[in-house]
């Protein structure tokens, strides 16, 4: 029989934004879930105690709602701290101890951890190093990698063994196999997962981390009002029409970048009903879509566009509107693809009504 403690009570200090990664989703449940609940399907197990701090008390608490013999406890000010706490609860014969951010973890390295613990008191799942090391503590001298792993969880002990250990610690430790080895020496490793990661960054929630998004757009071309492009004024003797600056390339790029992270479009966004946005400058509205784009944990990678617009002639001010756009876009001018093209006079763009702008957007998850 065992129980286990899934230590959840860090601050994500290492992660994106304002985004709390327990809570973040992949394969449609959040990360925390997705540490936790695998456990459930092992015969013998008696409950899981999640540990976690006071601010994600309420929700992970919600989280676990309707499973009996999940506990949600909070957790303390280190990892250490909250495992000896989580410990406290521990009845069964042997203990179970899974980092609360590694939803990857498969039925396999339980199975491998808990088929052990019949012949161990201690097992840890590891897995062999790809990279050459090296010891740099005194200089550098090469290391034999044959000889390391990277150490991972679910790790398993018999719990009273587990207890004597953290009950004789003051410092703290980055894992619980750590502590046992302060006491005993028979700790065994078995074979663990390369996808078992823990997840430090946002990129790490999504096997693939681009998204791309399409936008297009088209104003009025009328006399008496400015023609802006990418916050370039381009001299004509008409401009754009639209509740804002009309700038209809600009208005494309956000709409391709929203789309890329579904959010919705800059209609829904910016009404031209609200007073806040007349006459605005469409590059103070980019502004705010790329602020969005940042708390989703994304930036822009590549932009292209094309502009349809029968007149005036617009290779003059390529170099001019891809600079301003780049700029705006915080990415290098060569990363922002820009074409013009006619539509040889037909429709209503070639009788020069208006100007037709279609783009599309790479973002790609923060580092
Ligand atoms: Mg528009």
């Amino acid at each position: 029989m065992f129980d286990v403690i899934i230590p959840a009570a860090g601050e994500s200090s290492r992660f994106s934004g304002n985004l709390n990664k327990l809570f973040c989703t992949v394969n449609g449940r959040t990360v925390l879930e997705n540490s936790v609940l695998p456990f459930l399907a092992f015969q013998g197990l008696e409950k899981i105690i999640v540990a976690v701090n006071d601010e994600n008390f309420a929700r992970a608490r919600s989280l676990f709602d309707g499973y009996e013999n999940v506990t949600v406890i909070l957790g303390g000010s280190t990892r250490t701290d909250t495992v000896k706490r989580a410990l406290e609860r521990v009845t069964a014969e042997f203990v179970l101890i899974h980092d609360g951010a590694r939803p990857y973890v498969s039925d396999n390295v339980i199975k491998n951890v808990l088929d052990a613990l019949n012949d161990v008191d201690a097992v840890v799942p590891v897995i062999k190093l790809d990279d050459s090391i090296a010891n740099v503590k005194n200089g550098y001298s090469a290391a034999d990698r044959e000889n390391f792993r990277r150490v991972q969880t679910p790790q398993g002990f018999r719990t009273e063994k587990l207890k004597t250990a953290y009950a004789r610690i003051s410092s703290s430790f980055t894992d619980d196999a750590s502590v046992y080895l302060t006491l005993y020496d028979d700790a065994k490793a078995v074979d663990g997962d390369v996808k078992n990661i823990k997840i430090t960054k946002f990129s790490d929630l999504e096997t693939f981390p681009y998204r791309s998004g399409i936008g297009i757009d088209t104003h009025k071309l009328v006399e008496n009002r400015k023609l802006v492009l990418g916050g370039v004024e381009i001299p004509f003797e008409k401009g754009l029409l639209g509740h804002s600056d009309a700038d209809v390339l600009t208005h494309a790029v956000m709409d391709a970048i929203l789309t890329a992270i579904g959010e919705r479009d800059i209609g829904v966004l910016f009404p031209d009903t609200d007073e806040k946005y007349k006459g605005i400058s469409s590059m103070l509205l980019l502004k705010e879509v790329l602020s969005r784009l940042d708390m989703r944990g994304y930036v822009v990678k590549f932009v292209s566009a094309t502009v349809a617009c029968q007149r005036p002639k617009l290779n003059p001010y390529f170099d001019k509107i891809r600079t301003s756009l780049s700029h705006a876009l915080s990415i290098c001018k060569d990363n922002l693809s820009l074409a013009f093209t006619t539509t040889e006079g037909l429709g209503l763009v070639g009788a020069g009504d208006g100007i037709s702008v279609i783009a599309s957007a790479t973002v790609v998850a923060k580092q």
